[in-house]
């Protein structure tokens, strides 16, 4: 296992947001107890091919139950993001392996603007990716003088959902930035992708104080990530520069 710079816990006074644990376990987890969640509870996605109907669409709070809404700045994303990152991670995708990629980019004032997909080195099999060498990733930040917005990943054969794992990474850029969103793309799945934060309150809190040390476990009954690109999440039609450093 790779070194993980661990954003929340690190010694790094940094001045940008952290880099993720890339590293997810999906399969046959909940982030809910397996007798399913309460009417109030967001709707859990349905098992791979068991639905195409798309209603696990809602998986998580919608705008009502978010609570008040938050004083976030606008992200700019570029539309062509999603397709390109698709196609970049098709190879892994076939061979049923996950892709992660960090979503980079500048702060602008009154707004965040994501301009570069950064590919990591990393390692990854059906359910898990791993990024190797996180410290080429930080000089590359560095030399760029570029953030971290945001980081995306595919579930090759899984719905599209945050996994109890994916919250407590995503939780470490929140806790930083919280601005920082994820985005899943599943696509075998319908629908194939989603944009997502924790709601703040309560899921950030929620994440911060679970001190659950499987990788996977339930969390408490409370909307705990939310949709972020029907708020402060935006895609343009800007352009997006790619990075491989694989
Ligand atoms: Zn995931
Ligand atoms: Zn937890």
């Amino acid at each position: 296992m790779p070194r993980i710079i661990s954003p929340s816990y690190g010694p790094h006074g940094v001045s940008y947001p952290p880099i993720p644990q890339l590293h997810q376990h999906h399969h046959h987890h909940r982030s809910y107890p397996s007798n399913g969640p309460p009417s109030s509870y967001p709707t859990q996605p349905s098992p791979i091919g068991s639905t195409g109907s798309g209603s696990d669409r809602i998986t998580r709070a919608d705008s009502k139950s978010d609570g008040p809404v938050p004083d976030l700045k606008t992200v700019n994303l570029p539309r062509d993001c999603l397709p390109r990152f698709l196609s970049i991670a098709a190879v892994n995708t076939a061979r049923n392996r996950e892709t992660c990629g960090l979503l980079l980019g500048r702060d602008k004032g009154h707004k965040y603007v994501v301009s570069t997909l950064l590919i990591p080195k990393q390692h990854a099999t059906s359910d898990t990716c791993t990024m190797d060498e996180e410290e080429l990733v930080l000089e590359f930040m560095e030399e760029r003088n570029l953030i971290t917005l945001g980081w995306i990943h595919t579930h090759p054969t899984q719905s599209c959902f945050m996994s109890s794992v994916d919250l407590h990474t995503h939780c470490g850029f929140q806790r930083m930035l919280p601005e920082s969103f994820a985005v899943v793309c599943a696509p075998s799945s319908t629908p194939n992708f989603g944009i997502f934060r924790l709601t703040d309150p309560p899921g950030l809190q929620t994440i911060l104080d679970c001190k659950a040390k499987e990788a996977f476990h339930p969390h408490p009954d409370v909307p705990i990530y939310t949709d972020a690109d029907k708020g402060h999440v935006q895609m343009k039609d800007t352009n997006l520069e790619i990075v491989d450093l694989r």
